[in-house]
């Protein structure tokens, strides 16, 4: 299918960029990668009137480590961000970028535009959630920051404005010593999951649970940030990861679509959170006495 006419718009400029969207009355589309706004536009379950194509607007395309946190340029693609140096000092988004689609997708889709797409079973908005990290947009009315628990509204929705372009990903670090996984089931190699868990496991002395942090992709209209405090002092054992696996499937909603029941990703959600926590927990270091 092609996708219905619509005018074409290649600023160089943030500025340019914000001024094509305002001028546009909210019927514009911010182009980024492509990989998820042109199919939706050939299948006609998007038809903006404008289309602003942001691939040429300068400074959207860096990586750079700030105070506490990666920060990371819209435009960046998911695989030059993967072989980014910086990112080894990341290991639950470097581990998160590989799982996103095909090497082709990677090659194309942008960090910003998989923030301000927000599918619920994308990877990063669930790593970006779980770091308790933002995003910086920019509007007629200058810059401003957006925590990512403020961000998802729900499906396929963002607190970003109409007339806003999303600049900047911020992902913090972890705590220090703490251990992270991201593990997903998908039901053939490169789909998007059918339910991911992102985890973040800091241990205390004597080798007990400190803080243990969830998010769940795949299992509501967003990112879905689980209470674990349950866990807080318990053993870093089998019983215990288990434990919070039947705390993340009773946190969970999920609906029953064409590609899973609900029961079935309640059930996965448990079992990939029992997971995430087994792989995160060796990788967290015992604070020193
Ligand atoms: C076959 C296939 C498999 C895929 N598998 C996965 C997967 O497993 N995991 C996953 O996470 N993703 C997957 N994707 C999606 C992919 O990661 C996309 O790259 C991502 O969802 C959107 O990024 P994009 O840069 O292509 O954005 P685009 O398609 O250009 O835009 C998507 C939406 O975001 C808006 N947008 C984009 N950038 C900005 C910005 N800077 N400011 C404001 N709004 C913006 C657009 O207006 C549009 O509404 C898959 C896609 C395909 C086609």
């Amino acid at each position: 299918m092609k996708p219905a006419a619509f005018d074409y718009v290649a600023p160089t400029s943030v500025e340019e960029a914000v001024a094509a969207l305002s001028g546009a009355g909210g019927d514009a589309k911010v182009l980024a990668g492509g990989q998820s706004l042109v199919p939706l536009m050939n299948l006609r379950l998007a038809k903006p009137a404008v289309v602003v194509d942001i691939n040429r607007v300068a400074g959207l395309d860096g990586v750079t480590v700030r105070s506490g946190f990666l920060s990371v340029g819209a435009l960046v693609r998911h695989a030059d961000l993967a072989a980014h140096p910086d990112v080894a000092g990341w290991p639950l988004l470097r581990d998160a970028l590989e799982l996103i689609g095909h090497p082709a997708i990677r090659n194309r889709g942008t960090v910003g535009g998989s923030i301000a797409h927000a599918d619920p079973a994308a990877e990063l908005p669930g790593v970006l959630r779980v770091l308790g990290g933002s995003v910086v947009a920019a509007g007629p009315n200058g810059s401003r920051e957006i925590a990512a628990d403020d961000l998802f509204l729900g499906y396929l929705t963002t607190a970003l404005e109409a007339e806003e372009i999303l600049t900047e990903v911020r992902f913090p670090a972890l705590p220090a010593g703490a251990g992270s996984a991201f593990v997903e089931f998908a039901r053939r190699h490169g789909d998007f999951a059918l339910v991911g868990a992102a985890v973040v496991v800091a241990l205390r002395e004597g080798g007990q649970v400190g803080e243990a942090r969830l998010c769940l992709i795949g299992v509501g209209p967003g990112p879905v940030a689980v209470d674990m405090g349950g866990l807080q002092g318990k053993p870093a054992t089998e019983a215990t990861w288990a434990a919070g696996g039947e705390l993340a499937a009773a946190a969970c909603d999920p609906d029953s679509d064409l590609h899973a029941p609900a029961e079935y990703r309640r059930q996965l959600a448990s079992v990939m959170t029992a997971r995430a926590l087994a792989l995160a927990a060796p990788r967290a270091s015992e604070p020193r006495r």
